[in-house]
């Protein structure tokens, strides 16, 4: 399949989002990596997000609550290629009212290829990465046989 090469700038758009009980997890991360993460644009879903700006100050775009519609808000952005690498401390121990809107924001992220941290040790690989700092084109398959596909003749 051809591939699309998309250019990243040195800044990346960073998405963070945690469940309930992965919260203390993704604030102790945040606190951790402060420094390096202020050198980005972040975003989170509304109340990881608000949590964030009361260790960071307002240097957060806020979107919906993940179970209002915020984790489908953060997926639309990856799909028209505004986040460029999410952090998703999504708990594996407890029902979610919003397990689709995981799983699709999980899809997402796999079909425009997004590095995606699901856990600490994940995002102290990706965070600690070269590839943070610099310029980086993301393949991405054209999808154009799928677009295609129901065209006649
Ligand atoms: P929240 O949403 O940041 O508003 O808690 C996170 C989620 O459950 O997806």
């Amino acid at each position: 399949m051809a591939q699309t090469e998309i250019p990243l700038g040195k800044r990346k758009r960073i998405a963070l989002v945690a469940h309930d009980h992965k919260k203390p997890d993704l604030l102790a991360w945040v606190e951790f990596n402060k420094d390096l993460l202020l050198r980005h644009e972040l975003y989170a879903t509304g109340t990881t997000g608000t949590l964030l700006e009361e260790m960071l100050g307002p240097v957060v775009t806020k979107l919906f609550s993940g179970p209002l519609g915020g984790d489908l808000q953060i997926g639309a952005k990856i799909a028209e290629g505004e986040i460029d690498v999410l952090v998703f401390f999504w708990d594996p121990l407890e029902p979610a009212p919003h397990d689709p809107d995981v799983k699709a924001l999980l899809r997402v992220a796999a079909v425009w290829n997004i590095p995606v941290a699901c856990n600490r040790t994940s995002a102290d690989f990706i965070i600690s990465s070269p590839l943070m700092d610099e310029t980086y084109a993301r393949l991405v398959p054209d999808y154009q046989d799928h677009r295609d596909r129901l065209k006649r003749g």
